[in-house]
């Protein structure tokens, strides 16, 4: 019997979970990209000896018991080599002159910031207690009795900014709780509690990062889908979806070659996808969905250092200006800045490379978006170089090692992932989902085309947990629940 033809569009981390359920599930899928190397946020490059990631530094869960753990294993992608997060700080949570420690383990994490506000210890239990049920519902939402998330639903539509308040009465304590705030979009007006919960519980429940790079993840998706009879195409560029009677009848690849399929998959923006859709779309549904708020987007030093000249750290430092509000950010200057460690090859003692990264908005760089990549001008390279020191500065008074250490460095902002992976606006993290808005923020995978599937970071929850189990939604759209469930496995593990 033929199989039934899938195409997926972009092959990122979410199109490409797509395209190892649907292979494995017996369809014929192609996956196809638009760049010349899969992985979307998840790629990296090498400079010298220095490897570096782009949109992946660590993720949350992964130890046994954890939900990206179950997702990973039915991924196959557990043996890559992960290395977990130092347990008694895997986060350090610099605040002025002051750090703070995020310990694994959610009794751990209340007891290590217990220690520094005992008074709050009972006020940190009830915040972590939350935290995990939240997490602990994580598969709720894949229950066919539960087919519209109920649960997540009730939280979407919940303030993330008006929880910590009612929760924490120490300011302080609610500051350094936010401390970690790079993983998401810290936006007081906007951020729904499912959201800053399921991310903050999987950290707490694990860190890990994998030596080697996020491009292993990918890589292994890729050979994955090819080994169970499916294609992954680069340099192929999906530049429309025609749609006859509601259906798509072919994609359109680099504007000749015509692909049919039954049914189409896409992981890109949910605009970018509507942009392509030649017909079949009301007037209506296209403006929602171009009106959709972006997430910012993310100024990125990758810093190549001296051999033997700073030591590795096994956890991440997140520093901040002693007077940032981090929920109200100031963007006129940097008051936030990630330090991440990439795991030696070699194991060494001594980094290799680090990143640091602070958040970015659109409108700061969207004077050069009509410039192609290295003819930006001389006005762009100064305007990364201050803000490369300005985090540099941020960062030196707990890290005085690293200037002396630094040998080269390279810089990306939001114009870097807009070119590379098509993201509008360089956005990180995609849609701005809205807990006044969640109907209309948090995106389902269909769409009125009745054969065309979202997937992705801009659906329900992004990073590699939140992506991962979207993928898994979009896939039940066309298995069922049911089936997902038992394919996965993934119900009943926590
Ligand atoms: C700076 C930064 C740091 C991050 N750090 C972390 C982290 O530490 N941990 C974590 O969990 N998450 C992190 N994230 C978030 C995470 O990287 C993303 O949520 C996730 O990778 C998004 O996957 P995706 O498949 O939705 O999108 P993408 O990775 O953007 O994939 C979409 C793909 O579609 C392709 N494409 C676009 N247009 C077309 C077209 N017309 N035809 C064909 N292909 C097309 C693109 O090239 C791309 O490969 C980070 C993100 C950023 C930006």
């Amino acid at each position: 019997m033929e199989k039934d033809k899938v195409i997926v569009i972009g092959a990122g981390l979410g199109g490409l979970e797509c395209g190892y359920i649907l292979a494995k599930n017996g369809f014929d899928v192609t996956v196809l990209e638009q760049d010349g190397q899969t992985g979307g946020c998840l790629q990296t490059f090498v400079r010298g000896r220095a490897l570096f990631d782009t949109g992946f530094h660590y993720v949350g869960g992964l130890g046994e018991g954890g939900p990206l753990y179950s997702l990973f294993r039915y991924f196959n992608l557990l043996d890559l080599p992960w290395k977990q997060l130092d347990r008694d700080c895997f986060d350090e949570v610099v605040i002025g002159d002051e750090s703070f420690r995020f310990a694994t383990g959610h009794d751990n994490f209340i007891e290590a910031l217990a220690e520094r506000f005992p008074h709050q210890r009972q006020e940190l239990r009830n915040y972590v207690s939350f935290l995990k049920n939240v997490g602990d519902h994580i598969f709720d939402s894949l229950s066919p009795r539960d087919a519209g998330g109920f649960y997540s639903e009730s939280l979407f539509a919940r303030s993330a900014w008006e929880f910590l308040n009612e929760t924490i009465s120490d300011p302080l304590l609610r500051q350094v709780l936010s401390g970690t705030s790079l993983k998401m979009e810290l936006n007081a007006e906007s951020l729904p509690l499912y959201v800053f919960a399921q991310i903050n519980n999987s950290f707490i429940h694990s860190a890990w990062r994998l030596q080697g790079g996020g491009s292993l993840v990918t890589d292994s998706l890729v050979g994955s889908i090819r080994s169970m009879g499916g294609k992954v195409l680069t340099d192929s560029a999906v530049t429309s979806i025609e749609v006859k009677d509601s259906r798509v009848s072919a994609v359109v690849v680099n504007g000749g070659e015509r692909l049919e399929a039954d049914r189409v998959i896409s992981s890109l923006h949910p605009a970018l996808t509507m942009s392509l859709v030649d017909n079949g779309l009301r007037k209506i549904y296209r403006e929602r969905i171009s009106r959709l708020e972006n997430t910012c987007g993310m100024f990125t030093a990758n810093i190549r250092l001296k051999p033997g000249m700073l030591k590795y750290e096994n956890r991440n430092l997140f520093i901040h200006r002693q007077d940032a509000d981090l929920w109200h950010p100031d963007p006129s200057r940097t008051e936030s800045v990630l330090v991440n460690w990439s795991v030696p090859y070699d194991d060494s003692d001594y980094a290799i490379n680090i990143d640091l990264l602070t958040p970015m908005r659109w409108d700061e760089v969207a004077r050069w978006s009509d410039k192609r990549m290295g003819h930006r001008g001389e006005d762009y390279v100064q305007f990364k170089a201050a803000r490369t020191e300005a985090c540099i500065e941020l960062v030196e008074h707990r890290l005085p090692q690293l200037r002396p250490a630094i040998d080269r460095i390279y810089t990306s902002s939001p114009l870097t992932y807009h070119h590379y992976v098509c993201q509008p606006q360089g956005s990180a993290y995609g849609v701005r989902k809205d807990w006044r808005s969640p109907m209309t923020t948090v995106l389902t995978p269909r769409t009125p085309v009745e054969n065309l599937y979202l997937t992705g970071q801009s659906l329900n929850l992004h990073g590699v947990l939140g992506v991962s189990m979207t993928s898994l939604f979009t896939c039940a759209s066309i298995l069922g629940m049911d089936a997902v469930v038992r394919d996965t496995g993934v119900k009943g593990d926590i």
